[in-house]
């Protein structure tokens, strides 16, 4: 079996109202993202993890902040355009595992319909599909409100080589 392992990174930075699209969800928050898509900072860095396994560019390669057709664009159609090339490599996803560091919304009533989600984009049970949610103990960009960043690692596994 050929297994590969991608991770991927982004952060947003508040602005404008609510409510905060995080992880294919609508989250009431007084606040939204200031973003040339929706601003799904955890799909976008899942996104990124998976294109990362499959040695497939950026999110920014594919889906350029220049072009007028990505402008408010769902981000659940970078991930679904990220797995069908995926599936085209033969390759589907192993496990997802996402770490969210936000000092606000709290984000735990969030996290269960959260991988729930994710779960279904990428075409895999929800048991293997982590996410953990941290304040940044109030330090940095993250602990002064300023946005939310996000980190996650995937495990891709191919049926060849
Ligand atoms: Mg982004």
């Amino acid at each position: 079996m050929n297994i590969r392992i991608g991770h991927g990174y982004d952060s947003h930075r508040f602005e404008g109202p609510g409510p905060l699209i995080l992880g294919s969800l609508d989250i009431p928050h007084e606040q939204g993202f200031s973003a040339h898509s929706d601003g799904d900072v955890v799909l976008h860095a899942v996104t990124d993890a998976v294109l990362g396994a499959l040695a497939a560019g950026d999110i920014g390669e594919h889906f350029p902040d220049t072009d007028p057709a990505n402008k408010g664009q769902s981000s659940d159609a970078f991930l679904r355009h990220a797995m069908n090339l995926a599936a085209m490599r033969g390759f589907r996803v192993g496990n997802l595992d996402v770490t969210i560091l936000a000092e606000v919304p709290k984000l735990s009533p969030h996290k269960q319909p959260m991988a729930e989600a994710i779960a279904e984009l990428l075409c895999v049970d929800v048991s293997h599909v982590s996410i953990k949610a941290k304040t940044n103990e109030r330090m940095g960009f993250v602990g002064r409100r300023e946005g939310i960043a996000v980190m996650a690692s995937v495990l891709m596994m191919g049926d060849v080589n």
